[in-house]
């Protein structure tokens, strides 16, 4: 397995994705309104109809796409920092992914041990850990089994995420996280690592990823916990 770690330079850029970003969106915007003004056309045929619409429903598909993997991140005039339980959002974010899963023939198995509390953007933690679940599921396609472990010290809390797919050649791994590095061809925006990262360096946070191709990726976040409720105040639930 190959160890990485999160390097602060490779996001740099992200503060001003913002309007790069707002193009990935008009683009397919302008183009889907292009092809209803040909559909709006006299004598389109039916079968120039068809075509018109599979191409404005793939446009605004990839519209939809950027807006699910950025929208909660380019929102910052919500970032509220709160005292998270990371159990209890876990199990939140896991309900919302449920649904994907059983689409993907993906099981999902939890081990939440104990109690344990972080400072951050309830939205944003919600994004970062949705990207990753989508990823570790998208990268089950005949499905397979992805695992959410909570770890917790008084200083940290560590969420593991651990999938059984298809993993990343080294080369993907450093990669990873880059604007708009994606091997989804048609299907991938390349955004959702590089807002992980970013929502993880904003909580001041680190993530490790360790990925082989073939065995699966294993991401590790590490979280300073919140210093007014650590284990010693909540031994258990
Ligand atoms: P997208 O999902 O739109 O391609 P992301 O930024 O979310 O963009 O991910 C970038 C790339 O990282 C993916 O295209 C994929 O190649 C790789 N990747 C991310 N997570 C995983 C994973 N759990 N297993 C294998 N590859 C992954
Ligand atoms: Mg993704």
């Amino acid at each position: 397995l190959r160890k990485h770690l999160i390097k602060s330079k490779k996001l740099e850029v992200v503060e001003q994705m913002g309007a790069a970003i707002s193009h990935e969106i008009r683009n397919p915007l302008t183009a889907a309104i292009g092809f209803v003004q040909l559909l709006q056309e006299n004598g389109v045929t039916a079968s120039k109809r068809k075509e018109y619409l599979s191409l404005v429903k793939g446009e605004l598909e990839s519209a939809e796409r950027v807006i699910q993997d950025y929208l909660t991140f380019s929102k910052p005039s919500l970032t509220s920092v709160e005292e998270l339980n990371i159990r209890r959002e876990l199990v939140h974010i896991l309900a919302i992914i449920q649904p994907l899963a059983n689409r993907n023939s993906v099981q999902i198995k939890t081990s939440f041990a104990g109690i344990g509390f972080i400072n951050g953007d309830r939205q944003k933690l919600h994004q970062c850990f949705l990207n990753v679940l989508k990823n570790a599921i998208e990268a089950m396609p005949a499905g397979g089994i992805l695992e959410v472990e909570t770890l917790f010290s008084a200083s940290h809390v560590t969420v593991t995420i651990r999938d059984n797919g298809l993993g990343m050649t080294k080369e993907q791994l450093d990669r990873l996280g880059e604007p708009y590095y994606t091997t989804k061809e048609g299907k991938g925006t390349g955004l959702g690592m590089m807002v992980v990262y970013s929502i993880v360096r904003a909580m001041k946070g680190t993530l490790r990823v360790e990925s082989a191709p073939g065995s699966g990726t294993v991401f590790h976040f590490i979280f300073p916990s919140a210093k007014s409720k650590t284990l010693d105040s909540f031994p258990i639930e």
